[in-house]
């Protein structure tokens, strides 16, 4: 391991390098935290004294972020949000898995107690968990979790093949990744059962640059009960033809 990535154990055909979390923490005293923590939560009292005391009360995000869990793609500094404005699940590569438990539990409650109005899929680029699922390379437990990744790629093999290189086969399918977890979440009894009912809610997908700090709308928002599968399937094909 050197700095801050580690090679592709077995040296994989797409000779990846998968980034891994920084060493930072580490390095710090957990004593240094929370001194940390108190200036944070001074700074913001000094800002708005009822700030803690307003949000104790209750939260009323309208916005719920699934993301990954990557620690290079925090939710709310990323948007410039405050504690208390975007409700957030996480998880290695933002899946969306109809069998996940935890995800579901999430949006159910989102939806359902939260009302939130927008629920958006935010991938990002050089995404480690895409990576090492394109690399097919075993890393234990997490192979199972990236099935369902690699089950994105096998879907549109075709194109993929044609990408010029491996760099450009990991953008792509980190971006396709998103627009698939789009379609499952519009898929989730959760959310249809919301349109069912007229609850205005959207669903969107977002792709986030690490090298630069931009996240760009990748275009596949939808809100209603319209079936998005021949139109996601679709968009993704002209996505990936565009890349060629
Ligand atoms: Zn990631």
């Amino acid at each position: 391991m050197h700095s801050g990535q580690l090679d592709c154990a077995t040296g994989c055909a797409y000779g990846l390098r998968y980034a891994v979390e920084p060493r930072r923490v580490e390095q710090l005293k957990l004593d240094d935290l929370l001194t940390r923590n108190r200036k944070w939560a001074d700074k913001i009292i000094a800002e708005q004294p009822d700030f803690f005391e307003q949000l104790a009360r209750q939260q009323q995000p309208e916005l719920l972020w699934i993301g990954c869990a990557d620690s290079r793609v925090p939710a709310n500094e990323i948007m410039g949000l405050m504690p208390g404005e975007v409700f957030v699940h996480r998880n290695v590569a933002n899946l969306v898995l109809h069998t996940d438990l935890n995800c579901l539990s999430v949006i159910q409650y989102a939806v359902d107690v939260l009302k939130v109005k927008h629920i958006i899929v935010t991938g990002h680029y050089s995404c480690g968990g895409v990576a090492a699922a394109l690399a097919n390379e075993p890393m234990g437990l997490i192979d199972n979790w990236l099935r369902n990744i690699q089950d994105v790629w096998r879907r549109y093999k075709s194109y993929f093949d044609q990408l010029p290189d491996d760099n450009a086969r990991v953008a792509r399918l980190c971006e396709v990744n998103v627009m698939a977890q789009v379609m499952n979440l519009a898929e989730t009894t959760v959310v249809q059962a919301a349109w069912q009912r007229g609850q205005k809610l959207a669903v969107h997908g977002w792709i986030y640059g690490i090298d630069n700090g931009i996240l760009k709308d990748l275009d596949v928002s939808h809100q209603d009960t319209s079936s998005i599968r021949d139109t996601m399937d679709a968009r993704i094909k002209a996505h990936l033809r565009d890349a060629l």
